[in-house]
């Protein structure tokens, strides 16, 4: 009887490049994904070089070069009057860190990486099964799921919790009262608008962050151009359940809730032309003293969910996802010894980012003298300079 497979449970971003990584390792999974349809929201996704290296050495340089689009630039642009404070040239790249900053319709990249899956016979993927939770005993693990057709049990070698902000695994890792999501005071506010109803000098393929009081506005374009995707973050102080009715909104209606009336005419613009913006509540969870027990760890969001302000988060699962395919390499390690040396190969990193973005937001959003003397010193840096002291996240 061959030895019952590692399950990763969650087909996301992080739980699918997991089962990549674990497959070059010579390793066998069963994906189990709860949605009947693995999916992806309609929304844009910058992957960074960090995390660019990593697919192509899974072999999915060629795709990713067709799905997804290279911005020439990152714009640094002050809200008010859309002055630009900085230009970091993005096309050094991939002489500097091996691959290139590229952004994608999440859906592409997420199929791209099902696709790669069920070409490698050493990964299943099964949907329509959720994780509900595991016994684990010194040589046997037990998930239980359900399935439409009723519970059902799983033997596993591990347990690889690749599902997300509000992890069933690590419920039942059971961490102690406090570990549960916290709203952060930022929702997100999403849509994918038609490049042609955006003003023509916002169609250039850069990657743009407009920084306003309390607010900022990324945005750039997808495909072959022809959609814009924009992201606009907002501190809104209200606690989430306020909001909890709303769940789109016009950009007009945007433009109004959240005063962007005062910011320049052409990101006004842009605003005013998503026919539909999607409300996200950005949540937190508290950083965990471990990732892993016995033979069960933690991946990507259910690890490790940060605020969006270094666009980092699937990086980060990707990270994860090398790094747990490296520890399971290992030739005479227990599973439980190789999830140990996932966890010390990755916690500190992950902490790292995880607070970093949370300073880029702070920083993102100054008001009044601090918006000046922020302003000033990224002009005095310049685009290069910008682009050099994130060399630690990318390289
Ligand atoms: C506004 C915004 C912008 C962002 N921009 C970027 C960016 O530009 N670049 C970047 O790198 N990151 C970005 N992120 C972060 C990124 O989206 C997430 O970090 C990433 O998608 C997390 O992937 P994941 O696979 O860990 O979790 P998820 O994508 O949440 O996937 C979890 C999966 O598990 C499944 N699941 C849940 N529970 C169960 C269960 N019990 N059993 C089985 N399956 C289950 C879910 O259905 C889902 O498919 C952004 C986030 C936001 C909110």
């Amino acid at each position: 009887m061959s030895s019952p497979p590692i399950v990763i449970a969650g087909a996301g971003l992080g739980g699918l490049a997991a089962a990549l990584c674990l497959a070059k390792s010579g390793r066998r999974t069963l994906v189990i994904e709860r949605a009947q349809t693995i999916e992806e929201v309609g929304a844009g996704l910058q992957i960074s070089p960090n995390a660019g290296r990593i697919l192509q050495n899974l072999g999915l340089g060629q795709a990713l070069q067709a799905i997804g689009l290279e911005p020439k630039a990152f714009r640094i642009r002050r809200a008010q009057d859309g002055q630009t404070l900085a230009r970091l040239p993005l096309d050094e790249a991939p002489a500097r860190w091996g691959a290139s900053f590229r952004v994608f319709h999440r859906a592409d990249l997420q199929n791209a990486l099902l696709d790669q899956a069920r070409r490698i016979g050493d990964i299943s993927i099964r949907t329509g099964v959720k994780c509900v939770d595991f016994t684990q005993t010194a040589d046997a693990l037990d998930i239980r799921v359900r399935t439409e057709q009723g519970p059902e049990t799983l033997t596993a070698a591990a347990l690889v919790g690749a599902d997300g902000l509000r992890s069933s695994v690590r419920a039942h890792m059971r961490f102690g009262e406090g570990d549960d999501p916290v709203y952060s005071g930022h929702t997100a506010w999403r849509a994918l608008i038609p490049a042609d109803a955006a003003p023509a000098c916002l169609r250039e393929r850069e990657t743009q962050l407009w920084m306003g009081p309390g607010a900022h506005v990324v945005h750039y374009p997808l495909r072959d151009a022809s959609i814009i995707s924009a992201v606009a973050i907002v501190e809104d102080g209200l606690a989430e359940e306020s909001g909890r009715s709303i769940l789109s909104l016009t950009g007009e209606a945007l433009t109004h809730t959240i005063g962007f009336e005062r910011w320049h005419a052409d990101l006004r613009a842009l605003i005013e032309a998503g026919a539909s913006w999607r409300r996200w509540p950005l949540f937190g969870r508290p950083e965990l003293p471990r990732w892993s027990k016995g033979r069960v760890t933690l991946l990507g969001d259910a690890a490790h969910p940060m605020l969006p302000f270094l666009a980092q988060g699937a990086a980060q699962a990707i990270e994860d996802a090398a790094a747990l395919g490296r520890a399971l390499e290992a030739e005479g390690r227990s599973v439980e010894t190789a999830l140990e040396a996932y966890q010390a190969a990755r916690m500190q990193r992950a902490a790292q980012v995880l607070r970093r973005s949370r300073a880029q937001g702070y920083y993102f959003h100054l008001r009044g003298a601090a918006a000046q003397a922020r302003d000033f010193a990224i002009r005095a840096l310049g685009g290069r300079g910008m682009l050099a002291r994130n060399a630690w996240l990318y390289r």
